[in-house]
């Protein structure tokens, strides 16, 4: 069986999907995908606080997505991947 696989945009590593959380960019916003619903380019990131506290770091959805992403995403994502 295939188990789809993505990047995550801070450490870079390979892993299945139920495993990051994904983000999209909607017109000039960024969105967390909570329920893996939303159409557009997608960026992953791991359900762990290194990865988001790097990305945050080192702006990296401002990076994917080609604009300026608010800091606060990245509390948003912590928040998200504490739920879970
Ligand atoms: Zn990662």
């Amino acid at each position: 069986m295939h188990i789809p696989e993505r990047m995550c945009i801070a450490c870079r590593h390979m892993k299945p999907k139920s495993e990051l959380i994904k983000i999209v960019k909607n017109g000039e916003v960024a969105e967390i995908d909570i329920k893996n619903k939303k159409f557009g380019r997608g960026a992953y990131l791991c359900k762990n606080q290194e990865c988001i506290e790097n990305a945050k770091k080192r702006q990296s959805l401002s990076k994917h997505f080609k604009m300026k992403v608010d800091a606060e995403i990245y509390d948003e994502i912590r928040k998200v991947s504490e739920d879970e």
